[in-house]
């Protein structure tokens, strides 16, 4: 029975490498018909930040990751599910590797370890833990335990010892005892356990069969291993996902990167769909058989295969992302687009939203669709459409730039303009008619034999400010025609 988990520390919001994480956990666990595991490893107090938790499974939750175990939905084999809350579970099994002597106090004080370091980095070696505290007497401890200090508790590594495991995403990965920084550190001073120890317990007690996490942590599972050994427990099978990477620097996308979204909630804003970027992160750090990309969660769940998981480095592209995005905007139906583009609007967190907060139109729902539907199939993102939605609201107000209209000929233009113009004056503004601007249009085209571009730029111009523009009989439909008249004269004259 497969197991796995999804670790966050609440230390900050959803970041899209967390998400990356996560959506694998996710997709193999349902791949496998698995139990998807969500432990919130906030042990580190200090940097816990305020609603850190709740923001992580928010933003899961709109990307549709849902897990089968957590603090919200507990199995009593394997409660709690906060690592803070296991304390003295830990405790145990540093006590009893301190015991069996696996493990040993430390009492080597900060000043000591600095010095430790400089000579290290004076004979030219790595800096790494000596042993110092290793084997020492009983009474060494206990006078070092008098004169007020607090030991740390280290796991000692047995030398010229390898390390060795199949990792799903990178095969054989090794590393020699000799080259980890000497004796670790699984308990610090404070009685806190350290990340290392504290997933391993959690991992073997909770029955984890498979750890998927990004490869930055590498380096920790050389040092998980030697506790899995010393612990007499076998370790998991290991996954490491390749990091996203900046294109540009091509480094590892950092918090500080100014030209890629970090966190899942600011895609959001932006008017990403969460089934883009569900699709969209996939793809980051594998890849199904095959040239299609665009797959829906369930058949991602079906074809995940964890053999295709990547060994190299995952680039950001964010014109894949945009384009797929387009192609989700266009597959969705208008009534779902505007809801959430409705909720973008309530949730005010840019500065579109914010304008559209204090439109005031009497049928703003349908006001919306009107505008979804002319953009749907030519916009990027949700934000775009909004764009435009404050456009047609606003459209008194907007500056229209008329300058194309002067590369036109003249007279050509003001027969178009004049010809629909005296026709609209004909309409009473009721807003029960239902004029066919289309047939309009056609009308005025028979009328003045101006047809093509010749009959369509001064429209598009005087509506919209642009010389191209998406059904124009459509965007007229927005308009009351006492606007369109407005917008006809300013053209006119
Ligand atoms: N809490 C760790 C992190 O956020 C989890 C690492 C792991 O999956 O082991 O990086």
């Amino acid at each position: 029975n497969v197991r796995v988990r999804y670790a966050p520390s609440p230390t900050g919001f959803l970041h899209i490498g967390n998400a990356q994480s996560a959506l694998f956990n996710y997709l193999f666990a349902r791949h496998f018909n698995g139990t998807m595991v969500l432990r919130i490893e906030d042990t580190d107090s200090k940097r816990n930040v305020p609603h850190g938790e709740e923001s992580q499974k928010d933003n899961l939750k709109w990307l549709g990751i849902d897990w089968d175990e957590g603090a919200d939905k507990p199995n009593p084999k394997y409660a709690p599910y906060r690592q803070s809350e296991r304390t003295e579970i830990y405790s145990k099994y540093i006590e009893k590797l301190l015991k069996e002597g696996v493990a040993y106090k430390d009492y080597t004080t900060e000043d000591e370890l600095e010095e430790m370091r400089n000579v290290q980095k004076a004979h030219g070696e790595a800096p790494h833990y000596d042993g110092r505290w290793y084997g020492r007497s009983v009474e060494d401890q206990e006078k070092a335990a008098a004169s007020g200090l607090a030991p740390s508790v280290r796991l000692h590594l047995p030398p010229h010892y390898t390390y060795s495991w199949n990792d799903i995403a990178k095969g054989h990965v090794s590393f020699d005892s000799d080259n980890m920084g000497g004796d670790f550190i699984i308990q610090k001073s404070n009685g806190i356990p350290t990340y290392n120890f504290a997933v391993v317990v959690d991992d073997h007690l909770m029955d984890i069969t498979h750890v998927l996490r990004g490869d930055d942590h590498i380096a920790n599972t050389p040092k998980q291993i030697a506790i899995y050994e010393a612990l007499g427990w076998t370790h998991p099978n290991f996954c490491h996902i390749s990091l996203i990477y900046n294109p540009k620097t091509r480094k590892k996308l950092s918090k500080r990167d100014k030209d890629t979204l970090q966190f899942i909630s600011e895609y959001k804003r932006q008017g990403y769909l969460s089934d883009a970027i569900f699709n969209f992160i996939a793809f980051l750090g594998w890849s199904p058989v095959g040239e299609d990309e665009i797959f829906s969660r369930d058949e991602l769940i079906k074809r995940y295969d964890p053999d295709r998981m990547s060994k190299s480095p995952a680039y950001f592209n964010q014109d894949k992302l945009d384009w797929m995005n387009a192609e989700y905007i266009r597959k969705d139906t208008v009534d779902d687009l505007v809801d959430k583009i409705t909720e973008l609007i309530n949730e005010g967190e840019t500065e579109i939203a914010k304008k559209l907060q204090k439109l005031s139109l009497t049928n703003l729902r349908e006001f919306i669709y009107q505008v979804t539907k002319i953009y749907q199939n030519e916009s990027y993102k949700l934000t775009d459409i909004m764009k435009h939605i404050g456009f047609y609201a606003n459209v008194c107000d907007q500056h229209m730039d008329l300058s194309k209209l002067d590369k036109l000929s003249k007279g050509d233009t003001l027969s178009v303009l004049n010809t629909l113009s005296d026709k609209i004056k004909k309409l009473k503004d009721s807003p029960d008619d239902e004029v066919d601007f289309k047939k309009m249009i056609d009308m005025v085209s028979a009328e003045t034999g101006i047809s093509g571009r010749k009959l369509y730029f001064p429209l598009n111009i005087s509506f919209t400010g642009n010389q191209s523009a998406p059904q124009i009989n459509e965007i007229m439909n927005l308009y009351s025609y006492s606007t369109i008249l407005k917008l006809l004269n300013n053209s006119i004259n």
